[in-house]
């Protein structure tokens, strides 16, 4: 590539003027970088150059609070000293060492430190370097163990998954997806999955009282589990929040019923904490709310606090013991990744999970908590929100044409964008799932922080109300 005395990239002392060098960086990534989930059609670039703490700052200087947390995964901050050093001190002794037959002693420490942190019987780390990868790898081993455990059931390969989950981007993760709109173009590449209802505490089932939900999801699950158990090689859920489909929440006892179920029929059960891992629900796990110990826990977006692709797929003993044998056997699990296991990943991993000791982070939440559930109540009374709900440091404001009928604005409207185009220009960068605006700072926030976009939001959405009343 020519590096003209115009070249963005080259050093600015040649008396050229800051805002052309943006600018041709905004059109190469306009023309150039193909932006996830993103129509490039219309796509309009924000560049950011730096970021501190709980801010992003762009190219020309201006400041936005993170307010989705680069998406799920950041939750101390950005350029904490302390995660930047232990990647540097990981960088004077080594960058990569392969897992294909090497190791190294951070990630060593840091498969140890995650048995000891996660929900019991948890006792081995596959590692591998994204969400989705962390779910196939799930997916793969459950399929493999009951090809040769003890007592091989070979019948044993569908997985069961709920209706809106989301589990990553890669065609066998996808398979387990039930958002029609990410999925369904996809599904002439799909492997079948039982799929099942899941529980929608803002719309559900016609003639379902609020107090019936719990009964009535569990009983549906039941009712497959009945039918299919025989097929199942395991069942995959996100507990407590499905992410992506729009924060929809469970009702309290559904992650422990799912547990208790799966248990009773002999099927492996999944926990994909991908989203809600690492402190975003008020616990270091999700499953820990309910005392729930899954047979595959899946982690990765919080695992190194958003800086650095690190995933982990945790499992049992059990589970283990099914792969080992002599090499002439070939129960190894034929399955790696490149990064897997890198460590200049897992020493970022390692320093976020001493940050939670040394800053205390989960005990820092509740007051932050509560402030984000006052600020759901104000939301609520808004004319256009049909529905505020939270999980922990998860808070999603859904917006709807008609309140009393639940009715939703036509996704092509993108009522959630302009709220978070609204927000943007008050310093406060949010991303929408759809008509659900979803606020999800990292853990470290501070009251203050929180409260500005909490403010941000209302504003944004009041200003949208009136424009809605209008008939605009
Ligand atoms: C984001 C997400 C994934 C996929 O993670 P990637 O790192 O983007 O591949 C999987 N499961 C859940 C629940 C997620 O929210």
């Amino acid at each position: 590539m020519s590096r003209g005395p115009s070249d963005p990239l080259l050093p600015r002392n040649s008396g050229e003027r800051e805002p052309d060098r943006i600018a041709q960086l905004e059109q190469w990534d306009r023309e150039i970088v193909w932006h996830a989930f993103t129509q490039m059609a219309e796509y309009q670039p924000l560049l950011i150059e730096r970021a501190v703490g709980c801010e992003l700052i762009d190219a020309a200087g201006r400041r936005y609070l993170d307010g989705a947390s680069s998406l799920w995964c950041n939750l101390h901050g950005h350029r904490h000293s302390r995660i930047d050093a232990a990647i540097r001190e990981q960088l004077d002794k080594v960058a990569h060492v392969t897992s294909l037959g090497l190791s190294n002693s951070t990630t060593i420490r840091l498969a140890r430190r995650l048995t000891q942190l996660a929900p019991s019987g948890l006792n081995h780390v596959f590692f591998s370097d994204n969400g989705a990868t962390a779910v196939e790898v799930a997916l793969k081993m459950a399929f493999q163990y009951w090809r040769q455990c003890s007592e091989p059931q070979p019948e044993r390969r569908k997985f069961l998954a709920f209706a809106n989950a989301y589990h990553g981007d890669t065609i066998g993760s996808v398979s387990l997806g039930g958002v029609e709109r990410f999925h369904a173009m996809f599904r002439p590449l799909l492997f079948d999955v039982i799929r099942v209802e899941a529980p929608d505490s803002y719309r559900l089932p016609k003639g379902i009282a609020p107090g019936d939900a719990l009964p009535y999801y569990l009983g549906r699950f039941e009712q497959a589990l009945r039918q299919h158990h025989r097929s199942l090689a395991a069942v995959v859920i996100e507990p407590l929040v499905q992410a992506a489909a729009g924060m929809l929440m469970h009702p309290p006892g559904f992650l422990r019923g799912v547990r208790e179920l799966t248990r009773q029929f002999g099927v492996p059960l999944i926990a994909d904490e991908v989203a809600v891992g690492f402190g975003r629900t008020g616990t270091l796990f999700a499953c820990e709310q309910e005392q729930v110990a899954p047979d595959f826990l899946c982690l990765a977006k919080g695992l190194s606090a958003g800086y650095l692709p690190v995933a982990a797929t945790l499992t049992s003993t059990a589970i283990w013991d099914a792969f080992l044998g002599s090499y002439a056997d070939s129960r190894s699990f034929f399955h790696g990744h490149t990064y897997g296991g890198n460590p200049l990943g897992c020493a970022a991993a390692l320093a976020n999970l001493e940050l939670f000791d040394e800053e205390q982070t989960l005990a820092g939440l509740p007051p932050k908590i509560a402030l984000l559930r006052q600020h759901g109540r104000r939301l609520a009374e808004l004319p256009i929100v049909g529905d505020v709900r939270q999980c922990g440091m998860i808070a999603a404001v859904e917006l709807v044409r008609d309140r009393r009928l639940q009715q939703p604005f036509p996704w092509v409207e993108r009522r959630g964008q302009a709220v978070c185009d609204l927000a943007l220009r008050q310093g406060v960068w949010l991303r929408p799932l759809g008509n659900v605006v979803v606020i999800m700072p990292p853990l470290a926030i501070s009251l203050e922080q929180l409260d500005k976009i909490c403010t941000v939001v209302y504003d944004a959405i009041s200003r949208l109300s009136g424009d809605v009343q209008d008939g605009r």
